[in-house]
């Protein structure tokens, strides 16, 4: 097995070379490259696990068990906040048929991101990050405007806005999801992301999402999750 210090990758520097940084992680196979492009940098981390964007709690729990595991396996501390889903409904409401991309997701990554900005402002840690943006399906302006409007409501906050696809995380993304065979979630979260992936299969003759069976590694496809 390839240990992460083998693979060349450019030596990561924090944000005014802060010495701790809080990562809000989406699920395991968007962080497990941005986790080992940090502990190959020797940076100290924890992860912030807050997505109460996603649906059902059974697919809420798998991703978090994943990340969990993976969190274990190098030593990385790991923070588990709430699953306030009610919240999340509350603030998508009227949003429900927006497109992926649209202001729904940029609602539900003001939430994540403001829950992790303040956590880090609680907590000592100068610099908030995301694995949000590594997959191809994100727009990563989106995501960029969301942590930036997060870290400027503190003094001392920055969002360390690094775009973790280039020098060939994109795809040491995916090799490291077949690795540790990671649950392959196919749709990005929420409720509407499930009907509208549902709807858009339908169309093209394919089976339903069945939740809890796809796995990197082990399946025909294994092209990357959303
Ligand atoms: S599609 Fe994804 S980013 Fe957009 S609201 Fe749903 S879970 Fe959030």
């Amino acid at each position: 097995m390839t240990d992460i210090l083998d693979i060349e990758r450019p030596v990561l520097e924090t944000p005014g070379g802060a010495k701790k940084v809080l990562l809000h992680s989406c699920c395991a196979p968007c962080s497990g490259e941005v986790m080992e492009a940090m502990l190959a940098s020797g940076i100290d981390y924890t992860i912030y696990f807050y997505n109460p964007n996603i649906h059902p709690e059974r697919e809420y729990l798998l991703r978090k068990d994943e990340n969990i595991r993976f969190a274990e396996k190098h030593n990385v501390p790991f923070v588990d906040a709430d699953y306030d889903k009610d919240n999340w409904y509350a603030r998508a409401k009227g949003m429900e048929w927006e497109p992926e991309r649209g202001a729904r997701c940029t609602m539900c990554f003001d939430m994540r991101f403001e829950r992790t900005a303040l956590y880090a402002h609680e907590n000592g840690f100068p610099v908030i990050t995301s694995s949000l943006g590594i997959s191809r399906w994100k727009d990563m302006n989106q995501i960029n405007g969301c942590g930036r409007r997060a870290a400027a409501r503190y003094e001392g906050l920055t969002y360390w806005e690094y775009n973790w696809r280039k020098g060939g995380g994109s795809s040491r993304m995916i090799e490291i999801s077949k690795r540790e065979e990671f649950y392959q979630q196919e749709y990005c979260g929420c409720v509407y992301s499930l009907r509208d992936t549902n709807i858009s299969r339908r169309e093209r003759g394919r089976e339903p999402i069945k939740l809890g069976v796809m796995y990197y590694g082990k399946d025909a496809d294994g092209q990357g999750g959303k």
